[in-house]
């Protein structure tokens, strides 16, 4: 069987289906090729949304726990494990429905299983069951994702695991290694230490959360170790061994130290692998590079009519870039004359507790580029909401060119900076300066009134600061 379209999207995740959906709006007939049994990819099956959901759950038992401390008792607060999962496994699914609603209300066909390139023009849909189908294309996007990484020397098994499996899990660990103090790391750190969960963090590098200004990075590890996580910076993990259902995580640290910590289970959080083996590219001029498929700033492939978005593309793994970058070359392929994605811009946020949020430069990598920074910082010590919710501790911390007051990073570690996060993001990619934030009248009393005394400090007009 043969058909033809416009245009046919490889893979339903944030990249692909939002795509897909932006393309057929645009007027082109749009198919959506996706071997998982259910629309949405890594985001909503094994990512964003179920990670979020059981960050949430912790968020609550927090919160109940610590209640007593506003006068609101609560007696014997507990958690129900499978109660957790259904409830997450519940908004993964919904989520799910309205994916594949989308898809139909937009008129995107939707194929179910394996595709593959044969040629420039032509996409094979490999299926279970039923017959194969060739799908005949004017324009191909590939946006098939990434996959967990393992570890050469310790594949995934039942307590070794990746970050898909941990997620399944039936019981919540008492004790749990993880290798990699990433931002997948991290959250799952904070989620089951606030459960009661003993967790190690190794990590190879001399921070976690190695990407985010220095100061907030140790910040969270300061507040995470409080919460009673052990981490272990500038140490390398060599052997990993299962004796029925323990553990041994053996790393070697900068003095060449050798350690084992044993635990119920060791989740490796090393990073993730572009999906490109087996779907044809080489049948295309299209190139790859470690595997990630190479592209211009339209998101166009060495093979015009081939484009490559999202974490098959060596861009940040983040859903909201993959998106951006469906977007960017649905329009571009409809002749839509799109502007290049700043990647500058791009928000960046950890779902920890604390949690961490950035956009932007960290001084150090502005001065690289030559700016003169100047950093402001407004503590949310200084913060009446913060007061109130009894969340005290971080900062918002702005990183501006001293000669026209460009807005060139914003870093905060401290309550809902990753909703926070929103009004500093727009303003920089409004190009408004430090000023502009300033002389904004922000409501009393809001969190958001951190960032307004941040600018404040960066203008020389600090009032608590
Ligand atoms: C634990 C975890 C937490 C995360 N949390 C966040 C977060 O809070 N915020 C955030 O922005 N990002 C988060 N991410 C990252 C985010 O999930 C990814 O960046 C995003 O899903 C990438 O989107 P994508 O469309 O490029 O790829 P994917 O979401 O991976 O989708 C690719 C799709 O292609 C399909 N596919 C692959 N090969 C083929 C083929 N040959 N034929 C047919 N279909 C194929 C796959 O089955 C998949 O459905 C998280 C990731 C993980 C692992």
């Amino acid at each position: 069987m043969t058909q033809d379209y416009d245009l046919v999207v490889i893979g339903a995740g944030p990249g692909g289906y939002v795509a897909a959906a932006r393309a057929s709006s645009l007027g082109l007939k749009t198919a959506l090729v996706e071997k998982d049994p259910k629309l949405g990819g890594t985001c909503l099956h094994r990512g964003c949304i179920p990670t979020k959901a059981l960050l949430h759950a912790a968020d609550v038992f927090t919160e109940i726990k610590e209640a007593d401390q506003i006068g609101i008792l609560v007696k014997d607060v507990k958690v129900d494990w499978a109660q957790v999962q259904k409830y997450k496994n519940k908004i993964v699914s919904s989520n799910a429905g309205g994916v594949q609603h989308l898809m139909k209300s937009r008129n995107v066909e939707v194929f179910n299983g394996f595709g593959a390139l044969k040629g420039p023009n032509t996409v094979v849909v490999t299926r279970t069951g039923t017959e194969n189908v060739e799908l005949k294309a004017k324009k191909i996007m590939l946006a098939v994702g990434s996959a967990p990484r393992a570890l050469p020397f310790a594949p995934f098994s039942e307590r070794v695991l990746s970050s898909d499996q941990i997620l399944e899990l039936p019981e919540i660990p008492k004790s749990l290694t993880i290798i990699g103090g990433g931002v997948i790391g991290i959250e799952f750190a904070s989620l089951f230490a606030r459960f009661g969960t003993k967790v190690t963090v190794l990590e190879m590098l001399p921070k976690i959360l190695d990407t985010a200004d220095a100061d907030c990075s140790k910040e969270l590890a300061l507040q995470l170790e409080k919460q009673g996580v052990q981490i272990y910076t500038q140490v390398s993990v060599s052997d990993i061994k299962v004796k029925g259902s323990l553990a041994k995580c053996t790393y070697v640290d900068a003095a060449k130290k050798s350690t084992t910590v044993e635990s119920d289970y060791v989740l490796v959080a090393i990073g993730r692998a572009p999906l490109t083996a087996n779907i044809g590219l080489e049948s295309t001029q299209a190139k790859t590079e470690r595997g990630y498929v190479e592209v211009n700033q339209f998101m166009q492939t060495a093979q015009p009519n081939i484009y490559a978005i999202g974490d098959c593309i060596n861009t940040p793994w983040l859903a909201h870039v993959s998106s951006a970058e469906g977007v960017l070359a649905a329009n571009h392929m409809a002749g839509k004359n799109p502007a290049a994605i700043n990647y500058d811009h791009i928000p960046s946020c950890v779902y920890s507790d604390p949690p961490v949020a950035w956009c932007g430069l960290t001084a150090v990598e502005a001065e690289k580029r030559g700016y003169k920074v100047k950093i402001s910082r407004f503590d949310f010590m200084r913060n009446g909401k913060a007061a109130i919710l009894g969340k005290k501790r971080g900062f918002v911390k702005f990183v501006t060119d001293v000669q026209y007051g460009e807005i060139l990073g914003v870093h905060i570690v401290g309550p809902e900076a990753t909703d926070l996060l929103a009004e500093p993001a727009f303003a920089m990619q409004m190009e408004a300066t430090i000023d502009a934030i300033a002389n904004t009248m922000h409501a009393h009393p809001t969190l958001y009134e951190a960032i307004w005394e941040a600018a404040l400090v960066a203008t020389d007009r600090a009032i608590h600061g």
